[in-house]
């Protein structure tokens, strides 16, 4: 989806990312033809991440972006930072076998790790922040908690508590709704974007070529199993093909676009509160996401916001006001923001996947073609492990990536019934959230 006037819609209005991303360098459109080792469609995290590692280990890439960098989730995500996955590890022991899904967790605390690392090692000025907590709604939430406390230590993970409502209120949030939470300082926030910038920067200084403006309109394989992208004004052979696109990855590969759904979630950001109320909120800076099904997640940023994200849009509607949409939402957490203005209002599109876990295959007749998507609305630390895996399988330096295309997937059904029938399985969810 490139941002076009034509396609510009109510979703793709300004971030306070973009807003605040400073001076970004800008990429020309391809307007020749390469011929590379590599060549990956979408610079978001998972792409970029995939062509630092590539170029770093001297192969020649390039990424073709149908955006600006960032323009898919990626630039438009709630910045947090998680812990596992969207589902139980138990989703995974079925797929894989313990052994397998103590790898997937193992992966999983790495594509953490990696984000920290990055951070240090290519000066990457994101804000990140440590400290998180996933708050319960209603009482039988505290025991979603517990369980998945007991299940994280169970993985070697016992760095999570649970707190009751008191101290959640005394010591960490300025808002009564939620009965206690789960606090977790292995997890955390930072702002997307500028890490994704950070990431392109340094992928550049290692040789790797960023096309912006690029989309790739058509994939071809040739007899020989060489493989030709071609764009507008120029086209791209290579050896291997990384497809990074996830949500946003349109008509292009019309057998991957079935194995995901693109549903829309909403954030906002309410104007600069200054630091001492910004404080009163989030008392110590902890990113913060509701146990619900239908997840509420907010956070503060470095210039005292609040950034609120939530909702969900399974049919392909979006409100056309969305400030006006989400406000009541973040009201009902903080009535105490009634007066504070709503600066930035926008969406994505999160790929999920119908068993909520990630989908990562190997295409083409000889195998050179990767893909890794669906991540089902945590993606923002597993994108980047996703990209070093597929990185790692060119390179011959592990069968990691291989771990993910064990795990089975059944396709979304087509035609006009793709969305209703899940809009309509999804309100099951819904309800469920609302009946304490
Ligand atoms: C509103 C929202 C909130 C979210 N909040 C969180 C969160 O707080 N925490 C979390 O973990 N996850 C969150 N996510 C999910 C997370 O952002 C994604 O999982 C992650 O960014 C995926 O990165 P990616 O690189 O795979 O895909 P994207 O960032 O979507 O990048 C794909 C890129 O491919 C490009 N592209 C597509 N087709 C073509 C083509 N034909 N040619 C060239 N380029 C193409 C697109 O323009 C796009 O830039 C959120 C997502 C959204 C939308």
């Amino acid at each position: 989806m490139a941002p076009s006037s034509a396609t510009l819609g109510v979703l793709d209005a300004l971030t306070w990312y973009r807003a605040t991303l400073g001076e970004a360098p800008s990429h020309a459109p391809l307007r020749k033809d390469l011929r590379v080792d590599v060549a990956i469609i979408g610079a978001g995290l998972t792409g970029l991440s995939a062509a630092l590692d590539l170029a770093e280990q001297g192969v020649r890439t390039a990424v073709l972006e149908a955006g600006p960098i960032g323009w898919g989730a990626t630039g438009r995500n709630g910045g947090q930072i998680c812990t596992g996955y969207t589902v139980s590890m138990k989703s995974f022991e079925k797929h894989l076998g313990r052994h397998g899904a103590q790898e997937t967790f193992a992966i999983s605390e790495e594509a953490k790790a990696l984000i920290r690392e990055r951070c240090e090692k290519y000066d990457i000025d994101c804000a990140l922040a440590w400290g998180y907590l996933i708050c319960a709604n209603k009482p039988s939430q505290m025991d979603d908690l517990k369980e998945w406390a007991e299940e994280l230590a169970a993985y070697g993970y016992d760095r999570c508590r649970i707190i009751d409502k008191a101290t959640l209120e005394a010591e960490h949030l300025g808002s009564r709704v939620y009965h206690g939470a789960l606090v977790d300082p292995g997890a955390g926030h930072f702002h997307p974007l500028k890490y994704a910038y950070g990431l392109a920067r340094a992928a550049e200084e290692a040789g790797a070529r960023i096309f912006e403006h690029s989309p790739v309109l058509e994939v071809e394989e040739e007899r020989d199993g060489g493989i030709v992208l071609s764009c507008a004004e120029g086209h791209v052979r290579c050896d291997h093909l990384i497809i990074a696109a996830n949500a946003y990855l349109g008509r292009l590969f019309p057998r991957l676009a079935r194995r995901i759904l693109p549903v829309a979630s909403y954030v906002i950001a309410t104007e600069p509160l200054g630091e001492e109320r910004a404080r009163g909120l989030i008392k110590r800076n902890e990113a913060v996401a509701d146990a619900n099904f239908v997840v509420d997640y907010f956070r503060l940023t470095p210039d005292h916001r609040l950034l609120f994200g939530g909702r969900c849009s399974y049919t392909g509607w979006h409100p056309k006001d969305l400030a006006a949409f989400m406000r009541p939402r973040m009201l009902r957490v903080f009535p105490q923001l009634a007066d504070a203005e709503i600066d930035f209002a926008w969406g994505g599109h999160i790929a999920i996947t119908m068993n909520r876990m990630p989908d990562a295959g190997i295409l083409g007749r000889q195998g050179r073609i990767l893909y890794a998507q669906g991540y089902s609305g945590q993606g923002v630390a597993l994108s980047g492990m996703m990209g070093r895996l597929m990185a790692e399988r060119i390179l011959g330096m592990s069968n990691r990536f291989e771990l993910f295309t064990r795990i089975r997937h059944i396709p979304f059904p087509g035609g006009v019934l793709r969305r209703p029938t899940h809009a309509l399985g999804m309100l099951y969810y819904r309800l469920k959230d609302l009946v304490g």
